[in-house]
């Protein structure tokens, strides 16, 4: 049985005594209140952690579902140029969760916080019926007006990618056919680390026009940027790094790594005339394509074919097997 709500935020109050940063006061009072850096504007984003959806308690570690449920909230945060003021976590459990597994989830998760200096500022519990539900808020801050958004795409400029991809999703892939996946084979997926320093260096020194993480997919967070951007792009499928996973350390599927979600690499434009260096902080930047006018994002195939490339993102990736993870 998980402690009662008292002993459980106390728990989680002891275990969050990290740096203070922007947060004038946190847990233990009715709000937590928040001094943002002078000049800044303040960045907020929610994700739900959902089991059965995002993980499943016999393919993941309480660690690795606690830094993934917040690898997605600083990702977004990362996504924007931004840096990480404080955290915020509700959490809805069932009544058989044995308290280890609360502890466990809380230790991954707040080792990541301190990874970037992030405090938990406050949060909420419940007692669900029978699944974990997290539900993870992020509060950054950006200074006025350099927040990177996705509508800044023009036609002509050039298209890059953040690290490896397909490999948040590969992991995924054998666990549902029924393999084995160790977490030191599939890093992306057990160990993902938001780009927060690669996004803020692409913020402070204005070399990205726009810029998305990479949560739903290359087809699906593209089409993203375009949609937002008003223009078409052109990718190069030969030029899409992919990730190396597995013991044999193989290439993955292009399929995977155009459609699989969960990277959380950035996908970010800039014009064709900006320099951008081929690593940012030790993460490798690639370009993968170009910005065009209309509509259409297309794939060009190794042997030049064009095809249109349709947003077959997480969504459908999941709801092609199931609308959860069976
Ligand atoms: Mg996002």
């Amino acid at each position: 049985m998980p402690l009662p709500e008292k002993a459980l935020i106390a728990g989680i109050r002891g275990a969050a005594k990290a740096g203070k940063g922007a947060v004038v006061s946190g847990i233990g009072d009715d709000s937590a209140v928040l001094k943002p850096p002078p000049g800044h504007e303040i960045l907020v984003t929610t994700d739900f952690t959902l089991e059965g959806v995002h993980f499943r308690r016999e393919w993941h570690s309480p660690e690795v579902v606690g830094r993934r449920c917040l690898t997605r909230g600083l990702s977004d945060i990362a996504a924007m140029g931004g840096q990480p003021l404080a955290v915020f976590l509700s959490l809805a459990l069932p009544g058989t969760l044995p308290q280890k597994w609360v502890d466990r989830f809380m230790k991954g998760l707040l080792g990541l916080a301190r990874e970037f200096k992030v405090p938990l500022a406050g949060g909420d519990t419940a007692q669900s019926p029978r699944d974990i539900l997290a539900d993870i808020v992020v509060l950054g801050s950006v200074p006025k007006g350099t927040a990177l958004l996705r509508s800044g795409a023009k036609p002509g400029d050039w298209i890059y990618v953040t690290g490896e991809l397909g490999g948040g999703s590969a992991a995924l892939k054998a666990l549902i056919a029924g393999k084995k996946a160790k977490p030191r084979d599939f890093p992306r997926h057990f160990h993902p680390v938001p780009r927060i320093i690669v996004g803020d260096v692409l913020r402070r020194r204005r070399l990205a026009t726009a810029m998305i993480d990479l949560s739903d997919g290359l087809s699906t967070d593209l089409t993203h940027i375009c949609e937002e951007s008003r223009v078409g792009a052109e990718i190069l499928a030969a030029d899409i790094p992919r990730a190396r996973v597995g013991g044999l350390r193989k290439p993955v599927d292009l399929k995977l790594a155009l459609h699989g979600g969960e990277d959380y690499e950035l996908l970010f434009t800039a014009h064709p005339t900006t320099p951008i260096p081929n690593r940012i902080a030790h993460v490798p930047v690639t370009v993968v394509g170009h910005v065009t006018r209309g509509a259409n994002v297309r794939l060009k195939s190794e042997n030049g074919a064009l095809t249109k490339l349709k947003p077959e993102g997480w969504e459908h990736f999941k709801q092609r097997r199931h609308s959860r993870i069976p």
